[in-house]
């Protein structure tokens, strides 16, 4: 060989993958063919796509298909495509010295139980050639390059050499897998068919076997007696047959091999047919085919529109979420695109929104120009219908996964995510969307409710709907901001998922129902004129408290009131109508927004709510009353106040000091004296030492009233 050979070193995480793939027992290798084949596919697609503006780019290589041809004799089993092909920088980059998110996911996934099988969802499917050779070969040809070798035997390194040696490819790329010695079954030609059969019925493009046969062929005989003998056995037709040739002159049969090529998924695209012939095998056979998923989908929907425009398409809702489902601004579309069977692509953002991006699917349409463009589909009229249309069936199929209560648990499980981004992002179906929505409640025990059957639970005189939001369900369940409501027999939902916040801002209501976040301030629980009469007295016999309160808090809060959302704690802290609620401040921080200017900006503005009802309220009351200025009272309000921030869903800016307070009282509690309690005090409650005495005072009163 006249070319050099250059090694290049697999990029850590994928030489660990390969290691993994040879070296894991696993009894279905079989997918590796699926995965083979399903990467010759996508590479004739590109090349096919790149043919509708460039036709010329099919002047190396007319025809597309792929060919596997098993070599018996060599066991090698070649995998050939006739697809788009990889340059020298592709095959560098592609086949190894590039990370990708999968190579981890996949690993990590691996040791959680997953399957071998699911590696095409990864993106890391060429990898699983692995599983049945020992050696790889991947001889390619693109149009801008030169023909290339890369071969690896896994070790940690490929070489890629210039190709002299094999005949000329045109364009694509063929694979050559030295199978391992207790792999040559995948050399059968009734195995194949049947993986082929199993796995990528539905590939696009033809998928050729080149098939060996022994044929017998008449040739004339020269030594007449001996062949004779060798006859012998031979059926009787044949025999009827020799004695008739017999009469001209004598032949002999010999043996010869002939190559033939056989067609092995010649099925009519399933979109095609009427959906009332198809098996819902085939559905998950296609669905399987076109995903590379494992398992079945969760539903399918099959349709055709027509009319002024025409198209056909079938949609399905996996069964799980993909690992990178949310994974940066990623365009990985799950929609094919075809115009009148020839595929277009699969990388058309404008056929789906991203809110569905985890629904799959093909779409066929009549009305599209075969040569379309990727700027062309970009303002296209006619996919701006399909669009549209694409939304609603996929509100339907939605719609019917919920009348089916363990799919559809299922469903939201994976998906609830993608349904709270539509109501975010697709205002006119908001209302539909929102039927689909359900949570936790505090009335719906270990169900979820949906807001239909919440308006139905809701007593008389409650007008809103109410909810609260927090980082789990353990941590708002026995919030104190659900007090008032528990005692009135108003139901709450629990919203945990961070993305609930932002939603339901958008919806602002259902059913002509305002949507009522109970942990800001200005919450108006429905009352008799009663109640409310008794809460404006208290209001005022309480405002001197509300005011020290105020004073001695200073700018930590924005407000004192007295109001009736509490039964059993004796403050919160609510946030403002338009501001962040706690959970979104913990959220916002959670994303390092925190130094931002728009945290700064939305920050909670915080407004302390007494319960004037409770014990230690009305002693702060009366303190306050005897002496404005009591230090005792100074000292416990700080003490409520922090805690309010812990049991109202904040964190405490400054732990220790917190943590000091408590000590202390803990200390009181024992009847010690807090100098024998080794406390690092904060700096700024150094001056509380000297108050030591008549706080042990209040601690025993505070201890009667609770
Ligand atoms: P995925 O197919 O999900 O991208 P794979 O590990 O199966 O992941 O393939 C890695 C990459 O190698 C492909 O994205 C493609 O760029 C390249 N590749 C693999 N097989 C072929 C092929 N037959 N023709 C052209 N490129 C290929
Ligand atoms: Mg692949």
């Amino acid at each position: 060989m006249g070319s050099e050979t250059e090694t290049f070193s697999f990029q850590a995480e994928i030489s660990q993958l390969m290691s993994l793939i040879i070296n894991t027992f696993y009894s279905n290798k079989e997918i590796f063919l699926r995965e083979l084949i399903s990467n010759s596919s996508d590479a004739i697609d590109k090349v096919r796509y790149q043919s509708l503006t460039d036709p010329s780019v099919l002047d190396s290589e007319k025809d597309l298909y792929i060919r596997i041809t098993p070599d018996r004799k060599n066991n090698i089993l070649t995998i050939r495509d006739t697809g788009v092909g990889m340059t020298k920088a592709d095959l560098v980059n592609n086949l190894g010295t590039i990370a990708k998110s999968g190579t981890k996911a996949f690993m990590e996934a691996l040791s959680a139980g997953a399957d071998i099988s699911m590696i095409g969802q990864f993106g890391v499917g060429f990898y699983s050639a692995y599983l049945v050779a020992d050696k790889v070969q991947v001889i390619t040809k693109h149009n801008d390059d030169e023909q290339y070798i890369w071969e690896s035997a896994a070790g940690g390194h490929f070489t890629i050499t210039l190709d002299e040696v094999n005949e000329r490819l045109g364009r694509g790329t063929e694979l050559r897998l030295f199978l391992k010695e207790d792999q040559l079954e995948y050399l059968e030609e009734r195995r194949i068919k049947d993986i082929v059969k199993k796995h990528s019925e539905f590939i696009s493009y033809p998928i050729q076997l080149v098939t060996e046969k022994e044929v017998e062929k008449e040739v004339p005989d020269e030594d007449a007696e001996e062949e004779t003998e060798v006859k012998e056995d031979k059926p009787k037709i044949e025999e009827v047959e020799d004695e008739d040739t017999k009469k001209e002159k004598k032949t002999k049969k010999i043996k010869e091999t002939v190559i033939d090529q056989e067609e092995l998924n010649k099925t009519k695209p399933l979109w095609t047919r009427n959906p009332e012939d198809v098996k819902p095998e085939e559905y998950s056979q296609f669905y399987k085919a076109l995903t590379n998923d494992w398992e079945d989908q969760l539903a399918v929907k099959h349709f055709s529109v027509e009319g002024q425009l025409e198209f056909r398409a079938i949609l399905f809702v996996p069964k799980r979420a993909p690992f990178d489902l949310f994974e940066g601004k990623k365009k990985r579309n799950n929609i094919k695109l075809y115009v009148r069977r020839v595929f277009i692509t699969d990388d058309c953002e404008e056929l789906i929104p991203e809110w569905l991006s985890f629904v799959k699917g093909v779409v066929d349409s009549e009305d599209l120009p075969l040569n379309i463009s990727r700027e062309m589909l970009q303002q296209n009229k006619i996919l701006k219908v399909i669009r549209k249309n694409l939304v609603k069936k996929c509100l339907e199929m939605f719609t019917e996964i919920a009348e089916d209560k363990e799919n559809f648990n299922k469903f939201y499980e994976a998906f609830s995510k993608n349904l709270k981004l539509g109501i975010h992002e697709d205002s006119q179906n908001r209302n539909k969307l929102a039927e689909l929505l359900r949570y936790n409640s505090t009335k719906s025990g270990d169900e979820m409710t949906s807001f239909k059957d919440y308006v139905t639970r809701m007593p008389e005189k409650q007008k809103n709907i109410y909810y609260i939001t927090g980082e789990s369900r353990a941590a708002i369940e026995n919030s104190p901001f659900l007090e008032g409501f528990k005692k009135r027999g108003f139901e709450v939902l629990l919203m945990t998922d961070p993305i609930d916040e932002y939603s339901v801002s958008q919806l602002k209501e259902y059913d002509d129902k305002k949507l009522v976040c109970i942990t800001k301030e200005g919450v108006e629980l429905e009352e008799d004129e009663e109640e409310k009469k008794r809460l404006e007295e208290e209001k005022k016999q309480y405002e001197p408290l509300c005011k020290s309160i105020k004073e001695y808090l200073g700018e930590k809060i924005e407000k004192v009131i007295i109001s009736d959302i509490l039964t059993n704690s004796p403050c919160v802290l609510t946030t403002g109508q338009f501001g962040w609620s706690a959970n979104m401040e913990r959220i916002m921080k959670a994303q390092a927004l925190r130094d931002s200017t728009m945290s700064s900006y939305m920050a909670s503005k915080k407004t302390l709510e007494l319960n004037p009802n409770h014990g230690i309220v009305k002693a702060l009351k009366e303190k306050v009353e005897e002496d404005s200025n009591d230090r005792t009272v100074k000292d416990l309000t700080q003490l409520l106040y922090e805690t309010a921030l812990l049991t109202s869903g904040f964190t405490l800016d400054n732990p220790a000091d917190f943590a000091s307070r408590i000590y202390r009282m803990v200390a009181l509690g024992l009847s010690i004296d807090d100098t024998d309690v080794p406390i690092e005090e904060a700096p700024t409650s150094a001056t509380a030492d000297t108050s030591a005495s008549t706080e042990d005072a209040e601690a025993s009163k505070m201890e009667e009233v609770d």
